[in-house]
Formats: structure tokens, C-alpha cells, sequence
């Protein structure tokens, strides 16, 4: 069994954490079902959110009894300190505890600091002095905010996104937290749904002990894959190697890598999932992305403003209008039977 210590806090886990983002897409019985399966299974380490709507109450519920041999770490999207305690209260409240493992800024635009003049992290101080948080964590999509937060030395770890597409620079900012004894855990392992095959993943994770990888999880079949790299942990081989190497070089160039931070679109559009249409079609059970509301989601690129907001605000460059229209286009063709995706 491979286990991952996070940094400076200590906490020792499985090296297969459980991303509760997905269970929100879940009954509450399937949720509570897939969680125990889990921690039956050895997983205790859990990472949800204040904002992935009841997927706190949903965890709450599955760890009743089992609070004290699992790790919770939740998110805040706070601006300021009145939001931050209420938000701290009301994820306290659903998660039916009275103490988070690693409370996390989510996501933030610039890295909170002391004196900073937002009072968040004084905030995360004193919660942490109050006994309501344990540990100060941080997640980001930007490298820029993610270096910062490593050089800062406030934080105990770093949620960044890290799959075998990951850069230089995305693999040294693991190398970097390792060197500060800071926690990495990594969201997006499966590359938000093009990554589909769990064993590489996994092997690629398992090259670097410092990094916890918390599996988005909706499915059982899913969780039954990670759930025998428990006791079979996949590693890197020759085969896998290649599989890696081919997939890198589909997944090079124009490539939406779904972070969403061009969004919000003036014009709604879901552009994180639409801008890469094509590729969830073929690289994921096509079914999934052909039903009536991702075909009114795929409409709304009619209604393109063509304002240059998400392109300005791309980290990779891309042409975000042309590459929806591109990916419309294809999905179009592929609604009216013209183009055959699996
Ligand atoms: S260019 Fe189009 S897709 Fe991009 S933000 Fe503007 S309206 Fe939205
Ligand atoms: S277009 Fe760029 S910013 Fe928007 S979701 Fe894709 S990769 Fe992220």
C-alpha cells in the first residue's frame, strides 16, 4: 500500500484521496454509498468544497462515526473575513464537525497574505487558534499564484492541477513543494474526463511521493479501478510510457484544458467543457455528452459576443471563440450522424 505524507502537516494517507466535487451529481444514498466503499476500502483522505453545492452534506452524512479516522479538507471562496466565518460555519455545520483537517483558499486571484488588507489570512489564523481549522492550504490554476503561495511559506500545501499532460513548469512546482516540505495535492488526474485510463494515471502520480491525487469519483465502476490500486499500485512501465507519449502528442497544440478561467461568459456560455467538445466525445463515453442539456449548453456558442474576454484570460494561449466555434461545428456533424464518435 502506498501512502503519501502532506508536508509539514503530517497527515499520512493512502495515496488515493477521494475528490467529493462529483458526488454532487449523486443521490444522497449513492453519494453515502460510494463514500464508506471508499474508507472501507483504506481511503481517508476526503477534499470537497464550500461551492460544490451539497457535496459537504453529503460527505457529512457518510462520515457520521468515522469523522476521527478520516481527514476533511473543504474550500472558501471568501473576500473578506465576515465571509469567510460565515462560510467556515456553514461547511463546519454541513460536515457535521467541529474542525476541518486543511481549510483551503479556493482558488484565489492573488495569494492572501498577512496585511494584505483583505483579512483573510488573519482570518485563517484565527480559526486555526480557535480550533476550527488545522491546517492552511491553498489551491490554485495559476502557476504565478501557486509559486507565490511556495515561496510565501503561509501555507502547509498546494491543490494544483498535476496529469501526465502536466508541464516543466507544473512538475517543478512538485518538485519545489517537496524542497519547503509543503503538501501538493493534485486535483484534475484524469485531465477533467480526457485522461481515461486510470492505470497510467495512477503510474504517473506514483513517480512522485510527495504528491496526493484526489480522484474525482461519480461511478462506482470508477472508484473500484482506484480502489485496487490499493493493494496493486499500477506502475510506470514501458507500455504505459507509450500510451503517455501518444496521448501527449493528441493533447498538444489547441488543447482546452478546462481550468474555466476565461469564465464567467457574458454570453453563458460553459466554456471549460464546450471549448473541448470534441475530445470528451471521443475520449469519454460519447452518450454522456449527447443528451438534450449539453445540446442546449453547445447552442449557446451561437450566441458568442465575440467580446475576446475568455481569450485575453486563457494561461495557454488559446483562441477560445475560434476553438468553440471549431468544436461546434464538430459537434453538429456529430448530432446529425455525419462524423461517428464510440
Ligand atoms: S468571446 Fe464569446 S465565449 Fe468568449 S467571453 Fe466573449 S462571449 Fe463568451
Ligand atoms: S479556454 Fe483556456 S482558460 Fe478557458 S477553460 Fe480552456 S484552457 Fe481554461
Amino acid at each position: 500500500m502506498e501512502q503519501v505524507t502532506l508536508g509539514s502537516t503530517g497527515i499520512t494517507v493512502n495515496k488515493n484521496g477521494f475528490g467529493a466535487l462529483p458526488i454532487q451529481r449523486i443521490t444522497d444514498e449513492d453519494a453515502v454509498h460510494l463514500v464508506r466503499k471508499a474508507y472501507d476500502a483504506g481511503i481517508t483522505f476526503f477534499d470537497t468544497a464550500r461551492f460544490y453545492t451539497d457535496s459537504e452534506e453529503k460527505l457529512g452524512i457518510a462520515l457520521e462515526g468515522i469523522r476521527d479516522k478520516v481527514f476533511v479538507a473543504t474550500k472558501t471562496a471568501a473576500s473578506n473575513a465576515k465571509e469567510f466565518f460565515e462560510q467556515l460555519e456553514t461547511s463546519l455545520h454541513n460536515l457535521r464537525t467541529d474542525y476541518v483537517d486543511i481549510y483551503q483558499f479556493h482558488n484565489p486571484a492573488v495569494c492572501p497574505k498577512p496585511g494584505d488588507g483583505s483579512g483573510l489570512y488573519e482570518a485563517m489564523l484565527e480559526a486555526k487558534e480557535k480550533g476550527m481549522i488545522r491546517h492552511i492550504g491553498i489551491t490554485n490554476h495559476r502557476l504565478a499564484v501557486a509559486d507565490e503561495a511556495i515561496e510565501s511559506g503561509l501555507y502547509e500545501t498546494l491543490q494544483f492541477p498535476f496529469c501526465y499532460l502536466a508541464s516543466d513548469q507544473d512538475i517543478a512546482l512538485v518538485e519545489k513543494c517537496k524542497e519547503k516540505n509543503m503538501g501538493f495535492i493534485a486535483m484534475k488526474a484524469l485531465s477533467g474526463g480526457l485522461i481515461t485510463n486510470s492505470r497510467a494515471a495512477y503510474a504517473f502520480e506514483a513517480q512522485y511521493d510527495n504528491v496526493l491525487p484526489i480522484w474525482g469519483v461519480q461511478r462506482e465502476k470508477e472508484l473500484d479501478e482506484f480502489i485496487s490500486y490499493i493493494e496493486h499500485p499500477p506502475v510506470m512501465t514501458d507500455e504505459i510510457k507509450a500510451l503517455i507519449e501518444a496521448d501527449r502528442r493528441e493533447l498538444s497544440g489547441e488543447f482546452c484544458r478546462g481550468c474555466g478561467y476565461c469564465m464567467p461568459c457574458p454570453a453563458g456560455i460553459e466554456i471549460n467543457n464546450c471549448a473541448r467538445m470534441s475530445l470528451l466525445l471521443r475520449r469519454s463515453p460519447s452518450e454522456l455528452q449527447l443528451t438534450k442539456e449539453v445540446q442546449e449548453k453547445m447552442k449557446k456558442i451561437e450566441n458568442c459576443l465575440h467580446c475576446g474576454h475568455c481569450k485575453s484570460k486563457c494561461p495557454y494561449g488559446l483562441d477560445t471563440p475560434a476553438l468553440l466555434e471549431k468544436n461546434y461545428e464538430d459537434y453538429k456533424r456529430v448530432l446529425a450522424g455525419e462524423v461517428s464518435v464510440k
